[in-house]
């Protein structure tokens, strides 16, 4: 028996312009697998997240989920949750409402989805700014809730740029010791970048 992979690019890339951002890469990740992209900066990371995501549509090749050509596919039809380098937190939200969000947009209900945002942001250590804006947390917190709002439902793959990149020594320890953790209770499917 040999299971489609959850994530398959088939010689996919990307062009900007003059530049080449991603040469043709083929790539499978497994259900279950973690795996780890790493590079130095400008190196096409991003890119290659974004292209998996449907952030951005390759120029060439094919991005398949669980054997399923999704090239052309919105995120949304996706089911695939991503914490990206820049904070994308939404600013008008507090910091729980962040979290709880990808929940809401589900359908969970408000308690629901209430708690395990608290139980989420708790485990990272960001359960005391559940009432902030964004705008009004360090770097660090606002990558952890960014953080937790990624891994807020479970969604069939976990993407994460760069997610320790603003939090520095007991911290990025434990930011990456819980993610470990996770992965091994959901079993879940996961493409870490980083150029460290
Ligand atoms: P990394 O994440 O490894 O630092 P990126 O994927 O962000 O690399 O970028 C790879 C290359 O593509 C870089 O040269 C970058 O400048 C270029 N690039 C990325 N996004 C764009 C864009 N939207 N428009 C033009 N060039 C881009
Ligand atoms: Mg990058």
């Amino acid at each position: 028996m040999n299971p489609e992979p959850r994530i398959r690019l088939e010689e996919a890339a990307k062009r900007f312009e003059g530049t080449v951002a991603v040469q043709p890469l083929n790539l499978s990740v497994l259900a279950g697998q973690l795996v780890v992209i790493l590079g130095p900066s400008g190196s096409g990371k991003t890119t290659t997240l974004r292209l998996i995501a449907g952030l951005e549509q390759p120029t060439q090749g094919k991005v398949f989920l669980d054997g399923e050509d999704v090239t052309r596919k919105a995120p949304s039809a996706r089911d695939i949750a991503f914490a990206f380098q820049m904070f994308t937190l939404y600013p008008h939200l507090t910091a729980e409402e962040n979290v709880a969000f990808p929940l809401r947009a589900q359908g969970v209900a408000g308690e629901k989805a209430r708690s395990q945002a608290r139980e989420l942001m708790e485990r990272l250590g960001v359960l005391a700014f559940a009432d902030r804006r964004p705008g009004t947390l360090s770097g660090g917190d606002q990558q952890r809730v960014s953080l937790a709002r990624a891994l807020v439902r479970t969604p069939k793959a976990y993407l994460l740029d760069e997610p320790f990149g603003n939090l520095d020594g007991a911290l990025r320890e434990e930011a990456r010791d819980l993610l470990r953790v996770l992965h091994n209770e959901r079993e879940s499917t996961t493409v870490l970048v980083t150029h460290d």
